[in-house]
C-alpha cells in the first residue's frame, strides 16, 4: 500500500502505533516499526529527558526502520519540563515526532529546523486546521472511539475523516476504533492517508504489558470502555474497572468534583503498577472502544500482515466486484 504518509515517513505499511503513556518503550516502537509499521516511543512513559535519550537510543539499536517520538502536552499531577524532552527529542536524532494534546506551536521551529516531521494529534477539525495552518506536516485526526482523551466534542470518525479529507491539503491519519483490515480500508475509502492504533498493539505479543490485562483486553466487548473525567473538561477513555466506576460515581456527585477528590484513583503510577504486576483494579488503563474487536494476541508482524491483506482483499475483491470492476 502506497499512500502519502508511506512516503512521507519511508514506512511500508500505513500503520502508526499509538502514543501510549507506560506502553511505548523501544520494544513496542521497535516491534512495530520492524513489521513495517511506524513505531513510537512516548516521551512521558521515561522519568526524565535523559531517560528519553537513552530509551530512543535503546530503540534505534533494536530496529534500522523509521520510528518516531510522542510528546502529549495534557494536564499532569507532576509539572512536566516540556521545552527539556523536546530538546532531547532533537538531540536524538528522531526525525518524526508526534504531538498531542495542546497547541504545538511553540516546540515547531525546534523541531523544524532539526529537519524533523511533526504530525499534531487532533479530536477535532478545527484543531487539524490550526495544525495545518502553523506547519505541521501530518495530523492524525482521533476520533470519539479512541482510547485516551477523546476531547470534548463527542465526534465519531465516520463524520470526522470525511470533513478532514475535504477540508484539510497535508495528509492524515485516522485514529481511533481501528484495530483490524475491515477499517483500514474504510479509513483509506473516508480519504485518510493511514491509520493509528494503540489498544490494538496493547494486545500483541510484544507489548510490554501484562498477559493479565491482555487477556482481560481479549475477553471485553466494546461496552467495557468508560468515560471519565467528563467533568474537569480533561476526558479520558479507558477500561472499565472498579476504579473507573468509582472515578464516575465520584464525578456525579452534587456539587464540582475537584481533581483531588479522585488523584490517588487515578494516578499514573498506579496505571503503570498494573501493566506490571497484572492486578487489574490497582488503577486506571487506557482503552478504545476497539477491545470489542479484539480476540487474539499475535505478533506484531502477524497483525500487519493480516490487517494488510484483509484490507487489500476488501478493496481489490469485495469492493471492485461491487463496481463491476
Ligand atoms: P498523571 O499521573 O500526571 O495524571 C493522571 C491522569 O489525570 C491523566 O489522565 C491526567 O491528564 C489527569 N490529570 C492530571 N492532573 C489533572 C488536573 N489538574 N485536572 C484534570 N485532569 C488531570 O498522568 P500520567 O498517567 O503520568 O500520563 C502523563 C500524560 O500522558 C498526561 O498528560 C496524560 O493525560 C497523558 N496520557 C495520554 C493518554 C492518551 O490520550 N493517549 C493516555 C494516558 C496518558
Amino acid at each position: 500500500m502506497r499512500t502519502r504518509i508511506t512516503e512521507m515517513l519511508g514506512i511500508e505499511h500505513p500503520i502508526i502505533q499509538g502514543g501510549m503513556q507506560w506502553v511505548g518503550l523501544a520494544e513496542m516502537a521497535a516491534a512495530v516499526s520492524n513489521a513495517g509499521g511506524l513505531g513510537i516511543v512516548t516521551a512521558l512513559t521515561q522519568p526524565t529527558p535523559e531517560d528519553l535519550a537513552k530509551e530512543i537510543k535503546r530503540c534505534g539499536e533494536m530496529t534500522d526502520k523509521p520510528f518516531a517520538v510522542n510528546l502529549t502536552i495534557l494536564p499532569t499531577i507532576k509539572p512536566v519540563p516540556y521545552e527539556e524532552f523536546a530538546q532531547a527529542i532533537i538531540d536524538s536524532g528522531v526525525k518524526i515526532v508526534e504531538t498531542a494534546g495542546r497547541n504545538p506551536e511553540p516546540f515547531l521551529p525546534g523541531f523544524k529546523a532539526a529537519g524533523i516531521k511533526v504530525i499534531h494529534k487532533c479530536t477535532s477539525i478545527r484543531h487539524s486546521l490550526k495544525a495545518e495552518k502553523i506547519g505541521c506536516d501530518a495530523v492524525s485526526v482521533d476520533g470519539f472511539e479512541c482510547a485516551g482523551h477523546p476531547g470534548e466534542d463527542d465526534v465519531t470518525n465516520l463524520i470526522l475523516l470525511p470533513i478532514a479529507a475535504r477540508r484539510l491539503k497535508i495528509p492524515f491519519i485516522a485514529s481511533g476504533g481501528f484495530g483490524d483490515g475491515r477499517g483500514l480500508a474504510a479509513a483509506l475509502a473516508m480519504g485518510a492517508d493511514g491509520i493509528n492504533m494503540g489498544t490494538r498493539f496493547m494486545v500483541t505479543k510484544e507489548a510490554p504489558i501484562h498477559e493479565n490485562v491482555k487477556q482481560r483486553m481479549v475477553e471485553a466487548s466494546e461496552l467495557d470502555t468508560a468515560l471519565i473525567y467528563r467533568s474537569l473538561r480533561n476526558t479520558a477513555r479507558v477500561f472499565k474497572n472498579s476504579i473507573a466506576d468509582r472515578v464516575k460515581e465520584i464525578e456525579s456527585q452534587p456539587g464540582e468534583t475537584k481533581f483531588e477528590d479522585i488523584q490517588p484513583l487515578v494516578q499514573g503510577v498506579k496505571g503503570r503498577e498494573l501493566f506490571e504486576d497484572g492486578d487489574l483494579e490497582k488503577g486506571i488503563w487506557s482503552a478504545g472502544m476497539i477491545v470489542g474487536l479484539i480476540d487474539d494476541i499475535p505478533s506484531c508482524e502477524e497483525l500487519l500482515f493480516r490487517m494488510v491483506n484483509e484490507a487489500e482483499e476488501i478493496i481489490s475483491e469485495r469492493l471492485a466486484k461491487i463496481v463491476g470492476a
